[in-house]
């Protein structure tokens, strides 16, 4: 691991302007929070900020998870675990529950903060492994290795010509499903929000660029709206080990069914399979106004994955894919609508 300068910020504005001054360095800086991701890629070679802005302090003020009418908001700085075993997210918003629970170990849902979760980086393994030259999202223009090579665990949805990266995270995949947004404070002290399915950008070719943020902006919340499909919602995760895996495939499925199963609306994300937070609106589309059972759960996928792109060693993907979805959307529509 490189040296780098580690400062400590007392609050969101003392975060804003060390980090504000780490960029004037050449290699920038990078807000430490859980530490989960960072380090790892730190060790590893992949980032290597001249300043880290240890930012574990702001939990005094954006650690506090609120549930009121108008729905959720989950401070960043909340570890993921507090959220997943909060009883009002368990009990409304079993689908955030849920995707929380199911991702990484205990040990590390106990540090991970929900900021930092969404916007953890993708595990291709070339990305990960400097030694490897052909990697445009580490090495701008250098080529594409898993494009013919390793890339069993890549994306099939919203992938490039430059890059088919996976989006690793489960925790973004049911706040894309819900609406969710989250809150900004820019380098003015500015708060503004953006929508997660805007968080993240499309690799097309410049995959280097993963999100649209500016390196001081700091993620102080995240807003879960209400809606009549919250509380009758799931998240069905598929990986090679039950016990602590990343997904295969995944869905985040929240229905607003009537007495009979007709669909009056339904809210899908997909992950595990897919470039960025990916929400299926062609699903969604295919269920409204339909009643829901086997036959209309698979139009509802083939209609999700309709776009899906292969690359030798995922090809099993979309099968997977689709019977994911299918999955999650029985289980859903059986489900009680308290869990
Ligand atoms: Fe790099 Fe993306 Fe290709 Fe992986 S898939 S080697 S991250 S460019």
């Amino acid at each position: 691991m490189r040296n780098f300068e580690l400062l400590t910020a007392d609050d969101p504005g003392d975060a804003i302007r060390k980090r504000a001054g780490a960029e004037r360095s050449p290699a920038g800086g990078r807000y430490l929070a859980g530490g989960t991701n960072l380090l790892d890629l730190m060790k590893l070679g992949v980032v290597a900020p001249d300043v880290v802005i240890n930012i574990k302090p702001l939990r005094r003020t954006l650690a506090a998870v609120v549930a009121n009418g108008e729905g959720l908001k989950l401070g960043a700085m909340a570890r993921m675990s507090e959220v997943a075993d909060h009883p009002t997210v368990r009990r409304d918003f079993p689908v955030v529950s849920d995707a929380l629970r199911l991702a990484a170990s205990p040990q590390l849902r106990n540090m991970a903060t929900l900021g930092g979760n969404i916007l953890q980086r993708t595990r291709c393994n070339y990305f990960r492994d400097p030694s490897w030259q052909a990697c445009n999202k580490r090495n701008p223009g250098s080529g594409c290795a898993a494009i013919g090579g390793v890339n069993r665990r890549l994306a099939v949805l919203g992938v490039s010509d430059h890059c088919i990266a996976n989006y690793p995270g489960d925790f973004a995949i049911a706040l894309v499903a819900l609406g969710a947004e989250v809150e900004i404070l820019d380098s003015a002290g500015t708060p503004r929000r953006i929508a997660v399915h805007d968080l993240h950008r499309d690799p097309a070719d410049t995959p280097h660029l993963e999100v649209n943020l500016e390196p001081t902006d700091l993620i102080t919340a995240i807003r879960v709206p209400a809606g009549p499909w919250t509380r009758r919602s799931r998240y069905v995760k598929i990986r090679d080990r039950q016990s602590y895996d990343f997904a295969l495939a995944s869905a985040a499925v929240a229905l607003d069914l009537a007495p009979d199963r007709t669909v009056r609306a339904a809210r899908i994300g997909l992950g595990g399979l897919v470039a960025r937070p990916w929400r299926s609106q062609e699903a969604e589309a295919a269920l409204q106004g339909k009643v829901l059972d086997e036959n209309t759960a698979m139009q509802a996928a083939e209609a999700a994955f309709s776009g899906a792109v292969t690359h030798g060693e995922n090809a099993f993907k979309p099968e997977l894919g689709r019977r994911t979805l299918v999955r999650a959307l029985l289980e859903t529509a059986e489900s009680e609508e308290h869990p």
